[in-house]
């Protein structure tokens, strides 16, 4: 039998905006993506000096991409971020609802609302108002063309991670269940919508742990005896945003190192 070894055509003139993009998976995401041909929104709260260096790496390679400051737990941002991605390039292929924070490790006793309602408000609520923005503009009743949605999830969610980030777990528990409804609703729009559940991954999150050997501890106990790399989450993100997951929606996919 013959091999085929055809080239992968690449998207033509596709977008994709990646919420959190300045670090960690997200960026490793806008720049895979931005490499496999894909227009890339870089969107970051806080941190603009990372969001202008990845700004800089992609652009210095050919890639197209823009910056845009918004904070998804302030509705007025997310309308904000999708109208500035659409003036750039048009149309909104995918989005990438990758934002998202954790906070100290505690039991539930001394987690107080502001900390429980910030970490809801930017992991839950703000992904979903990213998502409705996405559909509103992607459905093929309002006369889009589609598009793909990764939601990003952590494997945390299946523990409910007692003693750490109840919180935390939760938030991405809630994400996972609006994943497979939201597939649901839009499957007959043209809309496909996934959710990636990430192990342990080296990245600056786990500062706001209030343990900095957390990665370190993490990888003794890991079935693979390593944690994860930003780039092997960001491989399942682009393999969900490409056609080659086309039959692929409601989908939740483990990257976890068999945790
Ligand atoms: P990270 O390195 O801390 O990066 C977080 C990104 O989110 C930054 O770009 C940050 O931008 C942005 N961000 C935070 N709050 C935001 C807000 N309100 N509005 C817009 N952007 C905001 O985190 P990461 O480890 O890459 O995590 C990315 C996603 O993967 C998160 O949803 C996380 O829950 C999930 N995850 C991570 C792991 C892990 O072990 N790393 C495991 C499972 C799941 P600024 O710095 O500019 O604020």
């Amino acid at each position: 039998m013959e091999l085929n070894t055809a080239r992968q055509e690449l998207p033509k003139n596709k977008t994709i905006l990646i919420t959190g993009s300045s670090r960690g998976i997200g960026a490793a995401t806008a720049k895979l993506l931005s490499s496999n041909g894909y227009s890339v929104c870089i969107n970051y709260n806080t941190n603009e000096s990372a969001a202008y260096e990845l700004l800089g790496e992609i652009t210095a390679c050919h890639g197209q991409a823009i910056v845009v400051q918004a904070d998804i737990s302030k509705e007025k941002d997310v309308i904000r971020l999708f109208e500035e991605t659409e003036r750039s390039f048009g149309y909104i292929d995918g989005l990438v609802n990758n934002a998202g924070i954790i906070s100290l490790q505690s039991t539930l006793e001394h987690m107080d609302f502001e900390r429980i309602q910030r970490i809801f408000s930017i992991n839950t609520i703000g992904a979903m108002i990213c998502a409705r923005e996405a559909v509103k503009r992607m459905q093929t009743k309002n006369g889009g063309r589609g598009g793909v949605i990764v939601n990003v999830s952590t494997a945390l969610a299946k523990s409910g991670a007692p003693n750490l980030y109840l919180d935390y777990a939760a938030s991405k528990g809630a994400i996972e269940t609006f994943t497979i409804g939201l597939a649901r609703e839009t499957a007959d729009q043209g809309i496909r919508v996934n959710v990636i559940r990430p192990g342990m991954i080296d990245t600056e999150i786990h500062l706001s742990s209030g343990d900095p050997n957390r990665v370190q501890k993490a990888a003794t106990y890991a079935p693979m005896k390593r944690v994860g790399q930003a780039i092997e989450v960001a491989k399942a993100i682009s393999w969900l945003i490409s056609d080659e997951s086309s039959y692929t929606t409601g989908a939740v996919v483990d990257v976890s190192g068999g945790v």
